[in-house]
């Protein structure tokens, strides 16, 4: 599926927050690895910043998100991504080799 039909669903994807729809323009795509797509998106209405993950593609579309409560709380009291924060991400998962299931089972990400 191309990078842009999986930005516009995504745009039509609502905030956890505040149930606002992303706007196109604040839907960024950080890698992929088959079917599974990484994004940053920015709500414009509560200007909260996520991170997810999402599997899409032609037959079905799911999105998924390891994010609990605690987790939006505590990110929201967290320092905003950079341009520099995403980039890293980009070149790390455009480098990535592994197998997806170990991306996620470790610390990593852990803020
Ligand atoms: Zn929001």
């Amino acid at each position: 599926m191309e990078e842009r039909v999986v930005r516009k669903l995504m745009a039509s994807v609502k905030c956890n927050q505040c149930g606002q729809p992303y706007r196109l323009e604040n839907v960024q795509v950080l890698g992929r690895h088959q079917d599974m797509w990484f994004f940053n998106v920015y709500c414009a209405h509560c200007h909260n910043q996520y991170f997810i993950a999402a599997t899409v593609n032609a037959d079905q579309t799911t999105t998924i998100t390891d994010l609990t409560p605690a987790d939006v709380t505590r990110l929201q009291k967290a320092n905003p991504l950079t341009s520099d924060d995403v980039l890293d991400m980009h070149s790390y998962l455009k480098n990535y080799q592994g197998d997806i299931t170990r991306l996620f089972n470790t610390n990593a990400f852990n803020i």
